[in-house]
């Protein structure tokens, strides 16, 4: 059983795997040549050995948690879809689906198109001719319709809207995508991640590019996929296929 000093040994040397800076920080007395002598031995402990690989092991578990949280999110940009935070989409028009092709009102439009005209039929003279309520294209328009093709005045094209969902109910991709919103004097903003960046780090991460570091001053090219475990490499690399339409046996 490791004492309480050796402990704090092991947790010192762990932060930056300096022995003997490990030894004296852990409240050994020995200085100089003799504490880097008696770290060593300490070191050498097999109990102590075991210690510090338990902490390596569970530091490059915790790397890689991280690291799949961050490729999970970076995934997450890369795959979303813009739609669903933003929508230009073609509606019908008001004459898409009114009898006869004429203006369609809402049934609301028609009682207050009704007072109106019961207003005026009141105001008019008494000689004036009576004129029926124009009912129109009838009631039943439904913005959020489909043109009708056979729409004699849009032709089938309908009109242009624009839609932004409620962004406090994103879930998934989307909200990983949604970057806040940006309210100017006559416009809104949805702000979006960079999806081509994103792709860019998650290409890095897998190393399917080789990334520049500079180190200790010398610049060299570092294989960053080292880093990457094959799990990790074979659940992106089917994402992007499956992103590409590929399918696989096990779904
Ligand atoms: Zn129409």
């Amino acid at each position: 059983m490791a004492t309480a000093k050796q402990l704090r040994f092991v947790d010192e040397f762990m932060v930056d795997r300096n022995a003997s800076r490990a030894y004296q920080a852990a409240g050994y007395t020995a200085k100089g040549n003799s504490a880097e002598v008696a770290a060593c031995r300490l070191l050498r402990d097999p109990e102590i050995q075991a210690l510090v690989e338990q902490r390596e092991a569970d530091l490059r578990e915790r790397v890689e948690v991280r690291q799949e949280q961050v490729v999970d999110l970076l995934w997450d940009i890369a795959r979303a879809d813009a739609n669903d935070l933003i929508q230009h989409r073609r509606l019908c028009c008001r004459y898409c689906y009114g009898d006869g092709h004429r203006y369609q009102r809402t049934a609301g439009e028609r009682e207050r198109d009704v007072a109106l005209w019961e207003a005026e039929q009141r105001e008019a003279q008494d000689d004036a001719p009576v004129t029926a309520f124009d009912e129109m294209g009838g009631i039943g328009y439904h913005k959020l319709k489909a043109p009708n093709p056979d729409c004699p005045e849009c032709f089938g094209e309908g009109v242009s809207d624009i839609f932004i969902p409620d962004t406090r109910l994103l879930t998934g991709p989307a909200r990983t995508l949604y970057a806040g919103v940006k309210v100017m004097k006559n416009s809104i903003e949805v702000k979006m991640h960079s999806r081509v960046d994103t792709l860019n780090k998650v290409g890095q991460h897998l190393g399917m590019f080789k990334e520049v570091h500079e180190h200790r001053g010398a610049v060299g090219i570092v294989d960053v996929s080292e880093h990457v475990t094959a799990d990790m490499k074979e659940r992106v690399a089917k994402e992007m296929l499956r992103g590409a339409g590929y399918a696989f046996d096990d779904e």
